[in-house]
């Protein structure tokens, strides 16, 4: 079986990344969440466990041996060099991970799969995939979304969104563009993108296949 494509999803705090994740997977596309796996290695997996403990110390991890997020929130959002250096030890991991996944998916035979990451352009890891799906939205409709689905202030979800990159650079990048505004229809953008990649993965396959 043909590896399937991998294609990676991104966007801004908010931009509706997850809400445009469902539609894919109704379509039975498998979806890799990046952010959710990340928690999970930084918790259970032991070499990230280890590098995490030398880079900040045993606070990093409670006395029952649970991730202490706060802590580790307090200390590298305020130190730059820290949370590059935290990123450092994170985002290779769940290159790993996502790959090895990616690979158990071609048993489906799946055209491609999608990993869903709010900062695979800031991590670099954009490179090592097929196509970038970019989802956007105004800013201040991401602001309003945020505010209401996790009870934060707008200064709160600011913050956060100084953390990343702008919506500009990253649809410098992206191979299709999606307009999540809450006007522009969502089902029709994912159907299309849909099709062009399924017609792109039939394609390669033609050329590798003899007749
Ligand atoms: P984060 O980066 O914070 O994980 P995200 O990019 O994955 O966010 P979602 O969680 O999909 O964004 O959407 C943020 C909020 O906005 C959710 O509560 C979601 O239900 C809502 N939302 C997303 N898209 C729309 C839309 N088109 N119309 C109305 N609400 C929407």
């Amino acid at each position: 079986m043909r590896s399937p494509l991998r294609v990676g999803i991104t966007g801004g705090i908010g931009s509706g990344k997850t809400t445009v994740c469902r539609l894919f997977a109704a379509l039975g596309i498998p979806v890799y969440d990046a952010d959710y796996w990340a928690k999970w290695l930084v918790e259970h997996d032991p070499h990230v466990r280890e590098a995490v403990r030398t880079l900040l110390g045993d606070e990093a991890y409670d006395a029952e041996g649970r991730y202490n997020r706060s802590y580790v929130a307090q200390r590298v959002f305020s130190d730059p060099h820290l949370l590059h250096a935290l990123n450092t030890i994170v985002h290779p991991a769940v290159e790993r991970h996502s790959g090895n996944w990616h690979e158990q998916q071609r048993a489906s035979g799946c055209p491609y799969t999608l990993k869903e990451a709010a900062l695979l352009v800031e991590s670099g890891n954009y490179r090592s995939l097929d196509a970038l799906v970019v989802v956007t939205a105004p800013e201040a409709v991401r602001i309003q979304r945020v505010m209401q689905r996790d009870g934060l202030s707008e200064d709160a979800v600011r913050a956060r969104m100084q953390r990343q990159m702008s919506d500009v650079e990253k649809i410098a990048l992206a191979d299709y563009v999606i307009v999540n505004d809450g006007h522009h229809a969502l089902i029709p953008q994912v159907w299309k993108i849909h099709r062009a990649l399924v017609k792109r993965y039939e394609d390669q396959k033609m050329q590798r296949e003899p007749v």
